[in-house]
């Protein structure tokens, strides 16, 4: 019988573990389904640690990996992808707002042959009027980079052993999985699912750390504000091919005195012009610093699987 793997990736959940293990262990022995549930502590405040070795002694299908500190959502998910065992593996947040019955379904669909299960949000759930808009913009971008539509998407996923093998060989430390799981191809279909309210605890998400998320994943997944200072560039320079030309024409024709206000707007549009290119060329070298330096994604302290706590290799401790 083929294993499913769930990769949950944990952040300050120490009211949830407990309640999804008994959910999902639930949901999986009523449809008769061999499982494993692969939670990655990323360097939570709280008691989580201890909550998954609590988990691990009570359910031998709990594999737990222990982060050296936070690093970040996306970075949880990959450790998760990496440890995972099963022939198919799926993400979801250990909120349980995404609704475990939907994995039973997506499940099906990965029996019927299909590779990656993309769960799609049908309502993006409660959400703040500036949030909404931004997200929508971020999300338009997106899908202009990959080409898919991801306005709706969300990381709730379930991926073949294919497809988790070819994203763990990625070099890149700056991983987008929501996009990446599209870029891979491979036969995709799509279910839908209605956001829950979150079991316990708030979301992890503040408003400075959306802006760096939606900035790093621009930056890792397109290059088009580099080029739109290219062709800012041009704009500007059209601009003052005309304004050359009047100025020459005045200077000719004798006229040639007042002019101080358009020097200045000048100075003031192309030095702004050329601070905001600057900054995005920086900011794009930023990155590049980044992923040369080749780092590891993350860092795992400890792996525990059930009762067992894992000798760590040299290979499973980063990535
Ligand atoms: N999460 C994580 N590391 C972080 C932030 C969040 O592993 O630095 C996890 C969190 O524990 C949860 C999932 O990512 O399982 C989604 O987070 P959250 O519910 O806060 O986001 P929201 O549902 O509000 O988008
Ligand atoms: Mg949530």
């Amino acid at each position: 019988m083929s294993l499913l793997s769930i990769v949950l990736p944990a952040y300050n959940e120490e009211e949830n573990i407990e309640k999804v293990c008994e959910v999902l262990g639930r949901l999986f022995s009523q449809n008769g389904m061999e499982y494993e549930l692969v939670f990655v502590n990323d360097g939570s405040k709280d008691r989580t640690w201890e909550k998954i070795r609590k988990a691990g002694e009570q359910y031998p299908q709990v594999t737990g990996i222990q982060f050296s500190r936070n690093f970040g959502k996306e970075s949880a998910i990959f450790a998760g992808l990496g440890q995972a065992r099963g022939d198919a593996v799926a993400v979801m947040d250990c909120d349980l707002q995404h609704p475990p019955e939907t994995l039973i379904e997506m499940y099906r669909l990965w029996e019927n042959g299909y590779e990656v299960v993309e769960a799609v949000k049908s309502s993006r759930g409660k959400e703040g009027f500036l949030h909404k808009h931004s997200a929508g913009i971020f999300y338009r971008m997106m899908s202009r980079a990959t080409g898919i539509d991801m306005q709706n998407a969300s990381d709730f996923k379930l991926l073949d052993r294919k497809v988790v093998d070819a994203l763990r060989d990625m070099p890149e430390r700056n991983m987008f999985f929501r996009a990446l799981s599209s870029w891979v191809g491979y036969k995709t279909v799509t279910v839908r699912f209605e956001v829950q309210e979150r079991n316990a605890g708030e979301s992890k998400w503040s408003t400075a750390s959306l802006i760096r998320y939606a900035l790093t994943n621009i930056v890792s997944f397109t290059s088009m504000p580099m080029q739109l200072v290219t062709i800012s560039g041009f704009v500007v320079l059209m601009l003052a091919l005309i304004l050359g030309i009047q100025t020459l024409v005045k200077y000719l024709s004798g006229s040639a005195v007042e002019g101080f206000t358009t020097v200045i707007l000048l100075l003031l549009l192309i030095g702004s012009a050329i601070m905001i290119s600057l900054g995005i060329i920086g900011y794009y070298l930023a990155k590049i610093y980044d992923e040369v330096k080749h780092r590891p994604k993350y860092l795992i302290s400890e792996i525990i699987r059930g009762r067992e706590t894992e000798e760590l290799s040299g290979q499973s401790r980063n990535y």
